[in-house]
């Protein structure tokens, strides 16, 4: 009987074809007592898994990395093996096998309980993430110590659509064959490993299905919608049908959309916005480029230092930037300082709780309070602007103030610079993000101050409706059409103009197709936003005339509530483009 279960989606596209049920379960452990005479077997025993888990994920590394080269994904697998050479992690279990004299399975399951324990509760879905690794790497050596291998998914002989309670990084990257039509599981988020893997191979996925893998068994006929977020299992001849023209619809969409990749984001008259690409990665810009990004409008820097061991120095961070700039050439880079703090913590970083750490020392507020790690920063974008075009960009400005101290500090870093003759761009120009709302309300003097904004509606739907962007409760509040975000974006743009000085927006509004009119009629300069969401919103802008989006914003602008705003813009949206909306 055809059965519909609901997930998140994490990958658009979709698949249709007969389920491989990958057993990813956890192993069963059990607990045996050792003689003291043993300990010395048992700890060998213990370092013969790990030296294999080592070796199974070098493998899958190497082929990674000859097969697809920077886009492998190796950097995760990279992970892994940090995970495995932790110390900590080894020591504590041959700590129990030596003290309490019992197996060393069963020491690491107790050693894993109790890193995972930690994490419990944390809300940040990075550092679950980061959970999740730790369980894949553990899984793996307990495997290896009862003799169970896993099976790879590289193995896979046919096409098929993969179901599994959870999959690690390392399963995902080894999709790439095409022999993995789409996949399913019960755990993960939106911004999982797997998840952006998944995107970044355009492998239709959804995830949190909860029990998708108890539901589907190897051989069942199922039906995945990246889209939607559905997965349908025995579908019935009518579901079949429908799904496979959506399927057909869905690939021709995809691929009219891309034939417009060179061609410039400009109405029909002639009116020219700019679109760019956001990376917290750097195998995501390829991805950008293939879908005719003209640079990146926001490079989120904190990626440097979530899932590392140890802070990145500045020559870490200025490889990274000239990398950036060398690849992104000819167009520009905007590389947005620290956003750290709020939901997006460095352990190595993080010093006290903080009772409202969205309200708290985060972003531009702690990198002036942490001016050496700011220093640091600033130098080796700097140093990489000899490379290419970068532009800096400082995170939750809320008034002049910051502005300055952070402009004071990256003059005296120019003139150390200069002092050692060491090259850079001297013109390099910095932009604020307008998030806060403070902010949005001075930006008549914010613009006297800075060469560019960059409107981050993320935040600034969150700070100006006053709700949390990661509370379910309150996610009904969460308007981007709100009357409130409009007149901010607005006076923005108004603002910056008057300054003759750009203006962006990066938060995910401005890759919403939805909103794609209003934003081009309300005078955004550019637009920034994930690959995927490029060729339809540059589609939009080539279809209609500057009149036509300027009309629009105005009819919203005078609406009193969001849903009347979102009413008339869907409406509007649906005539205009019936095969999008
Ligand atoms: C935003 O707030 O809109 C934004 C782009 O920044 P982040 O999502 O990284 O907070
Ligand atoms: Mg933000």
């Amino acid at each position: 009987m055809s059965k519909t279960l609901k997930g998140i989606p994490v990958s658009s596209g979709i698949g249709i074809g007969r389920a491989f049920l990958l057993d990813r379960r956890k192993i069963k452990v059990e607990k045996y007592p050792i003689s003291a005479e043993d300990v010395p077997n048992e700890i060998e025993r213990f370092h013969q898994a790990l030296d294999l888990a080592k070796k199974q994920l070098m493998e899958i590394r190497e082929n990674l990395v000859r097969e697809l080269g920077d886009k492998g994904h190796a950097h995760i697998v990279d992970v892994h093996i940090l995970i495995l050479e932790d110390e900590m992690l080894i020591n504590e279990a041959i700590k129990i096998v030596e003290q309490e004299r019992v197996n060393a399975e069963w020491a690491l399951r107790t050693v894993l309980s109790q890193f995972v324990n930690i994490f419990e509760g944390i809300e940040d879905s990075y550092l679950k993430e980061r959970r999740s690794d730790i369980e894949h790497v553990g899984e793996r050596i307990l495997r290896n110590l009862v003799g169970k291998t896993i099976s790879n998914i590289d193995e896979l002989d046919q096409d098929v659509i993969v179901i599994a309670h959870d999959l690690s990084p390392a399963d995902t990257a080894q999709m790439h064959k095409g022999k993995v039509l789409a996949f399913a599981t019960d755990m993960g988020g939106r911004t999982s490993h797997t998840s952006i893997t998944a995107r970044s191979l355009e492998i239709p996925a959804v995830v949190g299905l909860e029990n998708v893998s108890a539901t589907v068994k190897t051989g069942d006929p199922v039906i995945v919608d990246g889209n939607e977020g559905i997965l349908i299992v025995n579908p019935t001849p009518g579901e079949f049908r429908n799904y496979l023209d959506k399927q057909k619809h869905y690939k021709y969409i995809v691929s009219e959309l891309l034939r417009l990749k060179d061609q410039p984001a400009e109405t029909y008259d002639g009116y020219r916005i700019e679109l760019k690409g956001n990376i917290e990665f750097f195998d995501e810009i390829p991805h950008l480029l293939s879908r005719g990004a003209e640079g990146i409008g926001l490079y989120r820097t904190e990626f440097l230092y979530m899932n590392k061991k140890d802070a990145p120095t500045e020559d870490d961070h200025f490889r990274v930037y000239k990398k950036l700039a060398k690849q992104i050439s000819p167009y520009s880079a905007v590389i947005r300082t620290l956003d750290l703090g709020g939901d997006k913590i460095a352990s190595h970083l993080h010093e006290e709780d903080e009772p409202n750490p969205v309200l708290g020392l985060r972003a531009i507020r702690f990198s002036l309070k942490h001016q050496d790690l700011f220093k640091l920063q600033l130098r080796a974008i700097l140093r990489a602007s000899a490379y290419g075009k970068l532009k800096i960009l400082y995170p939750m400005i809320s008034g002049i103030d910051e502005v300055r101290q952070a402009n004071d500090i990256l003059d005296k870093v120019k003139q150390e610079l200069l002092s050692k003759g060491i090259y850079f761009d001297e013109a390099i120009q910095v932009g604020v993000m307008i998030e806060i709302p403070s902010a949005a309300m001075t930006v008549d003097f914010l613009a006297r101050e800075v060469d560019f904004f960059s409107i981050g509606t993320n935040d600034l739907i969150q700070y100006s409706i006053a709700i949390d962007r990661g509370n379910e409760h309150v996610a009904y509040l969460y308007e981007p059409l709100h009357p409130a975000v409009l007149r901010s974006v607005k006076q923005c743009v108004v603002a910056a103009h008057s300054q003759g000085i750009r203006v962006a927006m990066c938060g995910e509004m401005a890759g919403d197709p939805l909103c794609t009119l209003i934003l081009l009629g309300l005078g955004l300069d550019e637009l920034s936003m994930n690959a995927p969401s490029l060729p339809i919103i540059k589609k939009i802008v080539r279809s209609v005339r500057y009149e036509q989006a300027a009309e629009m914003a105005y009819r919203a602008m005078i609406l009193s509530t969001p849903s009347e705003i979102e009413d008339y813009v869907e409406k509007a949206m649906r005539r205009l483009f019936p095969e999008f909306f």
